[in-house]
């Protein structure tokens, strides 16, 4: 059985955490149903913007930019100091609105609102920081440096699964950095950006900032084309499938825009026989597990020692038959459901795959609760024990399903991490500092992610977030990743009073 709150309640939920942000759902209305993935049914209908309205949207963002980029940046930083504390006072409805809308169970959608409030303190102290450098000059009476100058329109373009923190972490850079966001939110939550951009729009109306440094675009991938091949998007900030920044990338590449691309993952850990299988145990399963496996970090495949494989693969299948699966707004839940009917099936052709091609499902992958609630998808984490890296394994499944795979030596197991088309997390768990060495080392992990006795999920925002190969060579976040944001000029200051050329170069008339 599943509690589940009736459809009017979490309409009524959806229309109060909005009109707490400052929105009216009325005023967006339209005919495209808002469905939520907790029930399956429509929360609310709203207005689809069209390809057409995009180019007056970017001219507009293109306005604000001209005023914005000569505004100091630790004043830029004060918009972002409000925004992180109405950020503060709306957590709960924003956290509300992901569960409502991408069923993220309660804890986690919090979570996702910390995101954003840890990204606007981060980037309130990056705005006294955008530094350049001083280099020395090879000539006499010369000094060489390098500012760091506003880049332009942000285009950020984001995915169902973390509606509004990914936004967040583009735009409190972007905004410190002295750059306009245009957002194109995913289509299956709308809902929560619509709120998080208007209290964005308080702050922006409060401290006096352009009224145009903010927009949104409600609609389709056809939105998100068009901000894409937009010549007056500088950066385009991109996260999603792989199959959508296959397009994005080479076409923003083709009119010399910037592109940073935040794509699908494949992600594994590593367990050798020295892991202390307690902590190992709870890692793997928050990782594989959580957010009903649809984070890009999930744990997609735990690649275990033969001889520590068959006890890991018992205690996580007694932690998976114990895992509360349910609404993700009631107490106690630990996996929601997934976001729609065609999550479900990829998740049923891929566990089908799987078996065909040598695996044997341990545990999960049944639907659960198709009877309360038909037109939402409940499934039951699943482990697969596979013989070997087969296709399916390589493949990113949006779904929780945990491939265990069999190694002897750390050499191979290294390589079965990084034989895959993704490059975003990894991670050992391993009590050997020799072996957690190796697997850091530049021919270790290719990952953009790699870390140690934690999962691959769960990153904190003071590292710059991405990875490589197809996931796309994107960081975003803390570290240096505001470089993206912003133009390099290099600067030649010559107060010699002679002209000496450089490389010794002769050139006199
Ligand atoms: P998706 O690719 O279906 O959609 C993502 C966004 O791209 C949406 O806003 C969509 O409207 C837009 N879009 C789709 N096709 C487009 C196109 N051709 N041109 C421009 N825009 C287009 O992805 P999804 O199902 O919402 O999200 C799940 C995927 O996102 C997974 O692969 C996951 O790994 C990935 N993801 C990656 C990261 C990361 O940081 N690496 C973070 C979250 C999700």
């Amino acid at each position: 059985m599943i509690a589940l709150p009736s459809a009017k309640d979490l309409r009524r939920q959806a229309r109060d955490a909005a009109s707490r942000c400052g929105v009216d759902l009325d005023s967006f209305a339209g005919d495209r149903a808002v469905n939520s993935p907790i029930n399956g049914q429509p929360l609310v209908s709203v207005r689809w913007q069209h390809a057409a309205d995009v180019d007056g949207v970017v001219t507009r963002a293109g306005e604000a930019f001209r005023a914005w980029r000569t505004v100091p940046a630790p004043v830029r930083g004060g918009l972002v100091r409000r925004f992180g504390e109405l950020l503060r006072e709306h957590k709960e409805d924003l956290g509300t609105l992901v569960s409502l809308e991408v069923g993220k169970i309660t804890s986690e959608a919090l979570g996702e609102v910390q995101e954003m409030i840890d990204i606007c303190e981060f980037a309130v102290g990056l705005s006294r920081q955008l530094y350049g450098k001083t280099i020395s000059s090879e000539r006499p009476g010369h000094r060489l440096m390098e500012t760091w100058h506003p880049l332009g329109v942000v285009g950020v373009i984001s995915a169902f699964n973390f509606p509004v923190a990914v936004w967040s972490w583009n735009t409190a850079l972007a905004v410190v950095c002295g750059d306009p966001v245009v957002w194109k939110p995913s289509e299956l939550a709308p809902l929560s950006a619509l709120a998080s951009a208007a209290l964005l729009d308080r702050a922006i109306a409060e401290t006096g900032a352009p009224a145009q440094l903010s927009q949104v675009l409600i609609g389709g991938a056809d939105l998100g084309q068009a901000l894409v091949d937009h010549s007056g998007v500088a950066l385009l900030s991109a996260t999603g499938s792989t199959r959508m920044g296959r397009s994005a990338g080479p076409r923003v590449a083709d009119r010399f825009g910037r592109s940073l691309l935040e794509l699908g993952g494949n992600n594994a850990a590593i367990v050798t026989p020295s892991a202390d299988l307690d902590l190992t145990t709870r890692g793997i399963v928050f990782s594989a597990a959580g957010t009903a496996g649809q984070r890009c970090t999930t744990m997609r495949r735990v690649i275990a020692h033969v001889d520590v494989i068959d006890e890991l693969t018992d205690r996580l299948a007694a932690v998976y038959r114990r895992l509360p699966v349910g609404s993700p707004i009631a107490d106690g839940t630990l996996v929601g459901p997934l976001i729609h009917d065609a999550a479900y099936k990829s998740m049923r052709n891929a566990l089908e795959a799987a078996q065909q091609q040598g695996g044997q499902l341990i545990v999960g992958g049944r639907r659960r609760f198709a009877d309360e609630a038909p037109d939402a998808y409940y499934a039951e984490p699943a482990i697969v024990r596979m013989p070997e890296q087969t296709d399916i394994v390589r493949q990113e499944t949006f779904a929780p399903i945990l491939y265990v795979l069999p190694y002897r030596t750390l050499d191979e197991a290294v390589a079965l991490n990084n034989d895959v088309p993704q490059g975003l997390s990894s991670s050992i768990f391993t009590s050997d500092q020799a072996e957690a060495e190796r697997f850091l080392a530049a021919d270790g992990s290719d990952c953009g992610i790699a870390n140690v006795n934690i999962g691959t999920s769960g990153a904190e925002i003071g590292g710059a977030f991405g990875g490589e190969k197809e996931t796309g060579g994107g960081r975003e976040s803390g570290s240096d990743a505001w470089r993206s944001y912003m133009r390099r000029a290099t600067n030649t200051i010559n107060f010699s009073g002679e002209l000496p050329l450089a490389q010794g170069v002769e050139f006199t008339v």
